[in-house]
């Protein structure tokens, strides 16, 4: 579903990925994984076309993201992405905040997106709190609408860039929680994450990214067995 083939971005004169190559099946779990810097963030902002690639190829849900021309209307709905910050409207309520980018993005009446908005609430378990302001929900509560927000959009591939780093354990806890249950509902999903038990756990591949590179990938077992020194060093320090 994800076919990302020597792939190379600069910015400016500080080139970014050189040469990143990894493939997604449908259905898979992916962790990546690697130091601040590594380009992990860039990688994955290039797979819905936040960044545009200087070569290479990425193929995504039957999109080509080169250097041509993308349907970018079409990519957003089919790839969806959630950040460490929620980029929740603050003067709309959880449910207003979900039906607006259903309205935007899929062009649904209202009748439609109200249904959909309380579905994928109920997904996250925030049912509850349709009609509260995101002011009046803690940061995990705010980041699971961010997530709702985005599986409204039946996205069949879902980017997760460190959702949980702005917040304590225990609301981490509730995010991975609903992570897990979207791997568990089939769901595509490529996160970068700082949680290694939680990629170990949950993660079919994972991908340590050093230097702009894909320096070592496979199942989870590489995070106990490294084979690179620079993996090694990486999970020895435990960030
Ligand atoms: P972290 O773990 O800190 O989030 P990361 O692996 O996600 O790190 P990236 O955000 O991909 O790393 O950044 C890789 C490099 O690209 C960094 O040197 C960063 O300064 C640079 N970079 C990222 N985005 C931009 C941008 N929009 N303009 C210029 N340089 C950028
Ligand atoms: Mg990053």
């Amino acid at each position: 579903i994800v076919k990302v083939q020597d792939v190379y971005k600069k910015f400016g004169d500080n080139e970014v990925l050189k040469g990143v190559s990894f493939d997604v099946r449908k259905g898979e779990v992916v962790a990546i994984i690697g130091q601040s810097g590594s380009g992990k963030s860039t990688a994955l902002r290039c797979l819905d076309h936040l960044e545009t690639i200087n070569s290479g190829s990425i193929e995504v849900c039957g999109h080509t993201l080169g250097t041509g021309k993308v349907d970018l209307h079409k990519l957003r709905q089919d790839v969806g992405i959630v950040f460490q910050s929620y980029n929740l409207f603050p003067h709309l309520t959880v449910r207003q905040n979900i039906m607006l980018a259903l309205k935007h993005v899929r062009k649904l009446p209202k009748s439609d997106c109200l249904v959909k908005a309380d579905y994928v609430l109920k997904k996250v378990g925030l049912s509850v709190k349709a009609d509260c302001y995101p002011e009046q929900l803690s940061g995990g509560q705010q980041q699971r609408v961010a997530i709702a927000r985005s599986l409204a959009m039946e996205p069949q591939v879902m980017l997760f860039d460190e959702v949980t780093s702005a917040l304590d354990p225990q609301l981490t806890g509730e995010v991975l929680k609903v992570i897990e249950d979207l791997a568990a509902g089939g769901m595509t999903m490529i996160l970068v994450t700082h949680e290694m038990a939680f990629a170990r756990r949950l993660a079919d591949k994972i991908i340590f990214m050093y230097e702009g590179l894909v320096w070592e990938s496979g199942g989870p077992e590489i995070l106990t067995a490294p084979t690179t020194r620079e993996l090694q060093d990486f999970v020895g320090t435990g960030l």
